[in-house]
């Protein structure tokens, strides 16, 4: 019996929404606010009748403090959970604290105006202390920790599929296969395909500014830089197939390189189609990836924003695209003094997800870890006091409710590795 306040109604909300409604013993309540009410409303409309959740809905400017506290004060959730964008992170930490309730998120925090001076000045200091470029870093909610330690919630960070599944995966080859981890290659596949020439699965602002970054990856103790798409590696996917993958910054690198005692090396692999990088490239080289505002015929305009209206909305792509994703990770350490090397992964199936909940792969990877992160943290399964990255928590009741909620995992104890 909870009741969760869920901010965002985008293509991973739908998802997250759709399995809070199957799990109605433990989401009795949930509330759907957004910037667009009327999304809202039209999924509660397709979802009511088929569930015992009762769902109300609201508008809210999640960039607004106050907006959010005063919603959080007058619906009176148990948690919060971000599937808005990483933009709001702190503003929905900090109401979530004013409030003294929990939060839960997908993603970490970045600034939506990378020029901001302030933010800039901030940046450039962690770029040069730290040694990885990308503009989104865990320091900003990490900072939370005493505040939220002292408010007695729980701040859950990162409850997607990557950082969040495999994060879980980590955690659970610690605790069950190795005595210790050395290495671990996160391999994100996505063997699906939609029929457009280009089209992002998720945010594409989100999408694009990741993938056009440097990539980096977490070796003996520090970073190690790279240019965008330096790294290329073929790997023969389960289920998948055979597909190039280039090496990416990401996320949970930076927490799991705190989090996973002696780990020598991380890194991560997304697979990418040549079609993909040929149209992303075009896009960078003629400023489409820039962030910062420029005035067209007397109005300012954001290139990646105006790009982003030209694009398919990924939560449209559902019912077009077919394939598998496969994602998972290799972990390589020892077990009782001998080597050992697992793959845990899953493969999650389009048109399956299509037919289900009506939206693709990656919305519904996304999706369903953080509905079941919500619900271990209202059923109080997962309750400590703080800020915390996923892997930080007892893996065994996440990775049975992956089982549950539709993204079963493998574990194989003699996989192919990357070179
Ligand atoms: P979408 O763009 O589809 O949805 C974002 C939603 O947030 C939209 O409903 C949007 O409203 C709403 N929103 C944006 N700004 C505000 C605001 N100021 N106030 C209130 N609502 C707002 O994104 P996705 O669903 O693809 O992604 C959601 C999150 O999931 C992102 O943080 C993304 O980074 C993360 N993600 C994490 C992954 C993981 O594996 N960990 C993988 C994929 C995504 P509107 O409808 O009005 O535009």
């Amino acid at each position: 019996m909870g009741r969760l306040l869920i901010i965002g109604c985008g293509g991973v909300a739908g998802v997250a929404i759709h399995k809070c409604c199957q799990n109605s013993k433990t989401f009795s309540e949930i509330c759907i606010a957004s910037r667009t009410k009327a999304k809202c409303d039209a999924l509660k409309e397709k979802l009511e009748g088929t569930t015992d959740t009762k769902i109300t809905t609201a508008q809210v400017d999640a960039d607004k403090v106050e907006e959010l506290v005063a919603l959080i004060r007058s619906y009176q959730p148990d948690a919060v959970l971000n599937v808005a964008l990483p933009y709001q992170d702190l503003t929905i930490m900090e109401a979530c604290l004013e409030c003294k309730v929990d939060y839960i998120d997908t993603a970490n925090y970045e600034p939506e105006d990378t020029d901001d001076p302030e933010w800039r000045a901030i940046y450039e200091k962690r770029c040069k202390e730290a040694g990885f470029t990308a503009y989104f870093d865990y320091s900003w909610q990490w900072a939370y920790r005493e505040r939220f330690k002292e408010a007695g919630i729980t701040a859950l960070l990162g409850s997607g599929f990557d950082p969040g599944v495999t994060s879980v995966f980590t955690a659970y080859a610690m605790k069950h296969y190795f005595d210790q981890i050395d290495t671990i290659d996160i391999l994100d596949c996505n063997g699906g395909d939609h029929g457009y020439p280009f089209a992002t699965n998720f945010n594409p602002e989100i999408n694009l500014r990741e993938v056009s970054a440097n990539g980096s990856y977490w070796e003996n103790g520090h970073w190690v830089e790279t240019e965008p798409m330096e790294i290329k590696r073929e790997y023969n996917f389960p289920q998948v197939g055979e597909k190039d993958m280039y090496l990416l910054h990401h996320e949970e690198i930076e927490s799991l390189a705190k989090n996973v005692p002696g780990v020598k090396r991380i890194r991560f692999f997304m697979t990418f189609g040549q079609s993909y990088l040929t149209h992303m490239k075009c896009l960078e080289n003629v400023g489409m990836l820039s962030t910062s505002p420029i005035n067209y015929e007397g109005r300012e305009i954001v290139p990646i924003q105006f790009l982003k209206a030209l694009l398919p909305d990924p939560a449209s792509l559902g019912p077009r695209t077919v394939g598998k994703t496969n994602i998972g990770c290799i972990f390589t350490g020892k077990k009782d003094g001998k080597e050992k090397t697992i793959y845990i992964y899953n493969v999650c199936d389009h048109q399956e997800c299509y037919k289900e909940v009506g939206s693709q792969a990656i919305s519904y990877t996304t999706g369903v870890p953080a509905m079941i992160g919500a619900a271990l943290v209202v059923d109080k399964v997962w309750d400590k006091d703080g800020v915390f990255n996923i892997e930080e928590f007892d893996p065994d009741p996440f990775m049975d409710m992956l089982n549950q909620y539709g993204l079963p995992w493998v574990v194989d104890e003699d996989p192919q590795i990357v070179e």
